[in-house]
């Protein structure tokens, strides 16, 4: 397993659709070598304290995102998202409600921009042993999920803002746009 370098933005990967997994290849016994491109997401996640990641940002184009998440003082309100690998995830249904949320990137590490999206959305996908799942996401986990999956289309965060007076670097809006001392920038997802 190893930490593995991030793609930023300005590398073309961040923009091409990436390729689906082919899931006889994902499930096959042996040196595999997706397994270990997984492994090595995983690390690297853990490594930058990310909440998510798509394999796009560690300049592979294939249809992987994983997502974690731990509380901690640091960020309170959010509820855990345990380890998960989605495997060629589809968005198959898209609440009405939306809400906004400060999302930041690993590959765009430093930048908080304030973000749109629809509450909850229904995503389906492949586990890593090539099983079938259906996620109900909603709230944090449909934020996580729908940044990471847009990282498969060649989509950042950016793009999804509608009002870009409402992008800061990390350490400015810390402090001009939190009221509470205590208050932390949202982490890198
Ligand atoms: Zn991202």
């Amino acid at each position: 397993m190893s930490v593995l370098n991030i793609a930023r933005l300005g590398h073309p990967i961040l923009r091409e659709i990436a390729k689906p997994v082919n899931l006889k290849a994902l499930a096959a016994s042996g040196d595999n070598e997706l397994q270990q491109l997984i492994d090595d997401m995983i690390d690297t996640m853990r490594e930058e304290d990310g909440v998510g990641i798509a394999a796009p940002q560690v300049a592979r184009s294939l249809q992987i995102v994983l997502v974690e998440y731990q509380q901690n003082e640091r960020y309170p309100s959010q509820d855990d998202i345990p380890l998960t690998v989605y495997v060629n995830p589809k968005i198959t249904r898209s609440g009405k409600e939306t809400a906004s949320f400060w999302e930041g990137c690993l590959s765009l590490k430093d930048l908080r921009g304030l973000v749109t999206r629809p509450q909850e959305v229904t995503v389906e996908a492949f586990s890593r042993e090539g099983k079938k799942m259906v996620v109900e996401a909603k709230g944090f986990l449909a934020v996580v999920l729908q940044h990471e999956i847009d990282h498969l289309l060649g989509k950042v965060f950016l793009d999804r803002m509608t009002d870009l007076t409402q992008l800061a670097w990390a350490e400015e809006w810390q402090t001009y746009w939190t009221e509470e001392e205590s208050a932390q920038s949202p982490e890198a997802i």
